[in-house]
């Protein structure tokens, strides 16, 4: 068998144990292969090449084969190219490692006969497939040291903390965020943001005398700049805004992270030896499974049942 790997979209770490994984497990039945360097674009541009052991790897944040976006990937012809490119050097299988719009490539791209797999690698976990996406545990450690860095300014100074943190489609890394650092309120959109709820709990809160406050917030939810001083104006708080932006992207993979990208990574080819065709792989409740990459998206992200805890602890 030939099969080919690729990393797409937004990097996550993670991915490099994911590729290493699939390689490997190719090796491993004695199958031929192949990386593609920098997403759909690289596929288009014919950057495949033969892979080799893939070491050195598995620590590594990023994605060692680069990624991209092309928004012309929509497009059939674009397609096509990219279909021919893995034909022409005998390669029907290509294991996608990405997010949704990754996974809607690869749909695309079955459909010019390319058997697709797809492994969910993003930190923002809002693949609903999965219980939780490779790059998701170290995005969480990696927001979790900032906050408690922040708390402890936060809490010399008696200010509140506004921290804006990533997942627009999914308010996971806030919620589990909001959990770990001990935060006051979490605001994603899932929970909906009311700004005079907002203004009055931190008023609250400041009558309650409570020496400093933590809220995590979702970007692209609002101006969270605005809203820190807001929250200074209306509650006698001091309140800083912290955006941590790509930050949440880098560093070294968990072990969690590399276990599921492990896993995940194998059972991709693994499901190619079954006789398998376009699947979307995950986890959940801790066992493997796979879905109609189609059926996997149409699955919608569901709000975490801990955002009930933290209206419990917060
Ligand atoms: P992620 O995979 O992290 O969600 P993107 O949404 O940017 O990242 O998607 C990665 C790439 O997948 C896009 O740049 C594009 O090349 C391809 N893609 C996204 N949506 C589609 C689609 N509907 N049809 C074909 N290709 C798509």
């Amino acid at each position: 068998m030939k099969i080919a790997v690729m990393t797409s979209g937004g990097d996550a770490p993670g991915m490099n144990a994911a590729v290493r994984a699939v390689i490997r497990t190719a090796h491993y039945y004695c199958d031929e292969a192949f990386v593609v360097k920098e997403g759909y674009r690289g596929l288009v541009e014919g950057k495949i090449e033969r892979a080799g052991r893939f070491s050195d790897c598995i620590n590594h944040g990023g994605t060692l084969l680069k990624t991209s976006r092309l928004p012309e990937f929509s497009r059939d012809d674009i397609q096509q190219i990219a279909a021919n490119n893995l034909r022409e050097l005998g390669i029907d299988n290509l294991v996608v490692i990405g997010g949704d719009g990754s996974y809607r490539g690869a749909l695309a791209l079955s459909r010019w006969g390319i058997n697709c797999m797809c492994v969910p690698g993003t930190i923002d976990n809002d693949i609903a497939s999965s219980d939780y996406t490779i790059g998701f545990d170290t995005a969480l450690d990696t927001i979790l040291q900032a906050v408690d860095r922040l708390r402890d300014t936060s809490s010399s100074h008696q200010r509140c903390t506004l921290v804006e943190v990533m997942g627009r489609r999914c308010g996971d890394l806030a919620i589990y965020a909001g959990i770990c650092s001990g935060a006051e309120l979490v605001i994603t959109n899932e929970t909906g943001f009311d700004k005079q709820f907002v203004l009055d709990e931190m008023k609250k809160a400041r009558l309650r005398g409570k020496q400093h406050a933590i809220i995590i917030i979702t970007e692209g939810i609002t101006d969270s700049t605005q809203l820190a001083k807001d929250i200074s104006e209306y509650t006698g708080f001091g309140c800083r805004a912290t955006i941590l932006g790509h930050v949440q992207r880098g560093g070294n993979p968990t072990g969690n992270d590399r276990i599921l990208a492990s896993q995940l990574g194998s059972y991709a080819v693994d499901l190619y030896h079954e006789g398998r065709k376009n699947r979307a792989v995950g986890k959940v409740d801790g066992k493997l499974v796979n879905y109609d990459i189609a059926d996997a998206l149409e699955m919608k992200p569901k709000m975490s049942e801990l955002y009930e805890l933290i209206k419990k602890l917060g």
